[in-house]
């Protein structure tokens, strides 16, 4: 299969490593919400299911479980050693299959940034994984942050952003989203990501770090949907911002992935974003995931060189493959 296209790179991918799963579950969590499937720890088994289904890479990172809403400071800089230094391993021993992107402790920002500064330029870290918000916290745009901004600018390592799991993380509260309908997962998750987009461009930063590069997951969430209503209120008056670029120059600051689950939906964000900032990402092998990572966009007939670039071309620059 795929003889004819290209091998795709996954930039939203999940993965839980043993040593990782192993910690998790002395601190009393479980390293997945629900049964973690065997693909999350098992490299062998994930290529194997990659090479089936056209998937040349995996950048490997958490999944919304990931523990930086409860753990301690101390917990939580031994979690993220333990993954990051699985991911050197994972990349050194698959290095045209996997690459990652490091987990900091979120936390605190001077131990996000240390251990940053201790996997930077190591073998297969490429990017920088880190929750949406903590408790409805958007803790990114603190100026303490500013550092490891500055930090992940220099290195040219993109931030892929991704929502938290945890009742405490609930978009809109604990309340509102809760319960068995998991809406705080189909609905709170789009909100969160374009509550990050929209405050990256209305708070300046995206033109204070002109060379940062930012991933939305599930396809920008509803931010795409609702980045002309943005604009508007910025025009009308509404929104007491001044810009330095146009709007439109600012979506398209960001990169987007394919999980959009409808085609229609796809193709709108694709127009809207340009076919040069989408990558795939599938969320393999959390409970929103999809068996066939490059079957929504391949269904979409882009033109060869489109389909070419969101497959892997993007990802390949994006990542500095
Ligand atoms: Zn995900």
């Amino acid at each position: 299969m795929d003889k004819d296209k290209a091998r795709s790179i996954d930039a939203h991918a999940h993965w839980a490593p043993a040593g990782y799963v192993r910690m998790m579950a002395e601190l009393g969590h479980p390293a997945a919400t629900g049964p973690l499937n065997p693909l999350m720890t098992d490299l062998e088994k994930r290529i194997k299911w990659m090479d089936e289904r056209g998937v040349q890479m995996h950048v490997l990172t958490l999944s919304g479980s990931m523990p930086w809403q409860w753990a301690s400071q101390n917990e939580a800089r031994r979690l993220a050693r333990v993954v990051n230094d699985a991911a050197i391993e994972a990349h050194k021993a698959y290095p045209d299959r996997f690459i990652a992107g490091a987990a900091l402790p979120m936390r605190s920002p001077t131990a996000a940034l240390k251990e940053l500064e201790r996997v930077a330029g190591e073998p297969g870290m490429r990017a920088v994984h880190l929750p949406n918000s903590v408790e409805g916290h958007d803790y990114i745009f603190e100026p303490a942050y500013r550092p490891l901004l500055a930090r992940c600018e220099e290195l040219g390592y993109p931030l892929l952003f991704h929502p938290l799991d945890g009742v405490e993380n609930h978009y809109g509260g604990k309340k509102r989203l809760a319960g068995p309908e998991f809406m705080y997962n189909t609905l709170g998750f789009p909100f969160d990501t374009a509550t990050t987009a929209a405050k990256f461009i209305l708070s300046g930063l995206l033109d204070k770090y002109p060379k940062l590069e930012i991933v939305l997951p599930h396809s920008g969430g509803c931010f795409p949907y609702i980045a002309g209503r943005i604009e508007h209120s910025i025009g009308k008056g509404a929104a007491k911002v001044e810009l330095k670029h146009p709007f439109r120059e600012y979506i398209r600051r960001f990169h987007y992935d394919t999980l959009a689950y409808y085609p229609e939906t796809l193709r709108f964000m694709i127009d809207l974003v340009g076919a040069d900032r989408v990558v795939i990402g599938t969320d393999n092998y959390a409970k929103m995931d999809v068996e066939q990572p490059n079957a929504l966009v391949d269904q979409l007939n882009l033109p060869p060189a489109d389909l070419e670039r969101i497959r892997r071309g993007n990802a390949a620059k994006l990542l500095r493959l």
